[in-house]
C-alpha cells in the first residue's frame, strides 16, 4: 500500500474517531497531521506521517502520546486492509440502529394489551383485548384459570374474565403470546373495588318452598353446565339490553340468609304481572329450553357467543326452542311463577365463563362500549374501533 493512500486513510480515520467521539460525550482535542494538537493543553507537536488522538482533557487521565501513536500504528496494520471511507459510516450506524432496534423488536413482546374498565367491583368483569400480528395464538390466565382469547373482526383478540361477587383488591392478569419461536408475556395488574351486598333474611315461607321441593341435582348441574358453554363466533350486536322494564324486585349479589339457606341472589327479579313479554338481551342462540324444573320452572338459555350468556327463569310460556337463532329484543317467552316462585317474576341472569355477573353493570358496560366504539369510528374510519380507557 503507497504512502498516499495510508496518509489518506489516517486522515479519514480522525473523522471517524471524531465522530464516534461526540457519541460517547468525551471531550476531546484533535490533530491536523504537520501542525500542533487543539486540545489547547498538550499542545503536541505532529508529525506529517502520523496518527495521533489526544486524550485531553484529563477526565481519563493522562497518557502518553507516543504510546497512542504506536496503538494506532498497530491498529492501523489491523485495518489497512479494509478502511472504510468517512462518507459511508452514517448509513452503516444507521443500519446497526436498525438490526439493534430489529433486535428489541423480536425479544419485546410485540403485541399491546388494553384491560377495561380500569377500575372493577367484585361481581363484574373485564375485557382484555390484545392487539398483536394476525397469526398469533395467546393464552390468558387469571385466578389460575387459563382462557384462550376469540378472535374479532377487528383483528383484535378479546376475552371477557369474570370477577367473583366477593372478589377484591389486587389480581394480575398474564397475557403470554404463544408463537413458534419464543413465548412472551405481560402482566396487567387490575384493582377491583369490594361490592357491598345488600342482606335479605329469607322469609319463612320461602325457606317452606325450597324444602318442600328440594332441588334435583341432576337438573341443576345441568343448567350449571349450559351456563358455562363457550362458543368461538360473536353472536351479540351493540349493547345488551334489559329483558323487561318492569321494575327490579330483587338486586344481583343480595345476600340471601334464612334457617338453612345462606346464598348470593345471582341474577335480577323483575316484578311484573303473569304473561308479560320477555325479550332476548341480545341476539343469539337458544342452547336449552325446558319445562318444568323443579328450581327454574320453565326456563331458557341464550348463547351470545366467546362465553356470554343469558338466562330467563320461572316464566309462564316458552317461545322458542334449543337450535333457534334470535335478535336483539325478540320475545322469547312469557313472564310465570313457574319453579321455586311465590309469585309471578322473571329471574334473569348473566355469565360470563361460566360466571354469574351483575346484569345491571353489564347493559351499562356494552352500553359504554357501543358508544367508544362509534365515538372512534366516526372519528377515524379507517383505523377500525379500539377500545380506550375511561
Ligand atoms: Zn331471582
Amino acid at each position: 500500500m503507497g504512502k498516499e493512500q495510508t496518509g489518506r486513510n489516517q486522515s479519514q480515520r480522525k473523522q471517524v474517531k471524531g465522530v464516534l467521539h461526540e457519541e460517547i460525550g468525551v471531550d476531546r482535542g484533535s490533530g491536523n497531521a504537520g501542525g500542533n494538537c487543539e486540545c489547547g493543553v498538550c499542545e503536541r507537536e505532529i508529525e506529517e506521517s502520523s496518527a495521533f488522538t489526544c486524550h485531553f482533557p484529563a477526565d481519563k487521565g493522562f497518557r502518553d502520546c507516543q504510546t497512542e501513536q504506536e496503538e494506532l500504528k498497530e491498529d492501523q496494520k489491523e485495518t489497512s486492509q479494509f478502511t472504510v471511507p468517512a462518507p459511508i459510516m452514517p448509513m452503516i450506524r444507521y443500519l446497526v440502529a436498525l438490526s439493534i432496534c430489529a433486535a428489541a423488536y423480536s425479544v419485546c413482546p410485540a403485541f399491546e394489551v388494553t384491560v377495561l374498565p380500569s377500575n372493577p367491583r367484585g361481581g363484574e368483569a373485564v375485557l382484555v383485548s390484545i392487539k398483536g400480528e394476525p397469526d398469533d395464538r395467546y393464552l390468558v390466565t387469571f385466578k389460575g384459570k387459563e382462557y384462550t382469547p376469540f378472535f374479532q373482526k377487528t383483528g383484535a383478540r378479546e376475552i371477557y374474565l369474570p370477577l367473583a361477587i366477593d372478589d377484591s383488591g389486587t389480581e394480575k392478569i398474564k397475557i403470554k403470546r404463544l408463537a413458534a419461536e419464543t413465548e412472551e408475556a405481560k402482566h396487567v395488574d387490575i384493582a377491583i373495588k369490594e361490592r357491598i351486598k345488600k342482606v335479605v333474611q329469607l322469609q319463612v315461607s320461602d325457606e317452606a318452598m325450597r324444602d318442600k321441593e328440594p332441588m334435583v341435582e341432576h337438573q341443576n348441574q345441568s343448567v350449571l353446565e349450559t351456563l358455562r358453554y363457550r362458543s368461538d363466533d360473536r353472536l351479540w350486536k351493540k349493547r345488551f339490553r334489559m329483558p323487561l322494564d318492569s321494575p327490579i324486585s330483587t338486586s344481583f349479589a343480595t345476600h340471601r340468609k334464612g334457617k338453612t339457606y345462606n346464598y348470593y341472589h345471582k341474577g335480577l327479579d323483575f316484578s311484573a304481572p303473569a304473561g308479560t313479554p320477555v325479550k332476548a338481551m341480545n341476539a343469539g342462540k337458544v342452547i336449552l329450553s325446558e319445562k318444568d324444573l323443579n328450581v327454574y320452572g320453565n326456563m331458557l338459555v341464550i348463547d351470545h357467543g366467546q362465553g356470554i350468556i343469558s338466562c330467563y327463569f320461572h316464566l309462564s310460556k316458552l317461545l322458542k326452542q334449543a337450535g333457534e337463532t334470535v335478535q336483539r329484543g325478540e320475545i322469547i317467552g312469557k313472564v310465570g311463577s313457574t319453579g321455586w316462585a311465590t309469585g309471578p317474576h322473571l329471574h334473569m341472569g348473566v355469565y360470563v365463563q361460566g360466571q354469574a355477573i351483575d346484569p345491571v353493570w353489564w347493559t351499562n358496560f356494552t352500553a359504554d362500549l357501543d358508544e367508544q366504539a362509534t365515538i372512534t369510528a366516526s372519528q377515524s374510519s379507517s383505523s377500525g374501533y379500539r377500545l380506550t380507557s375511561k
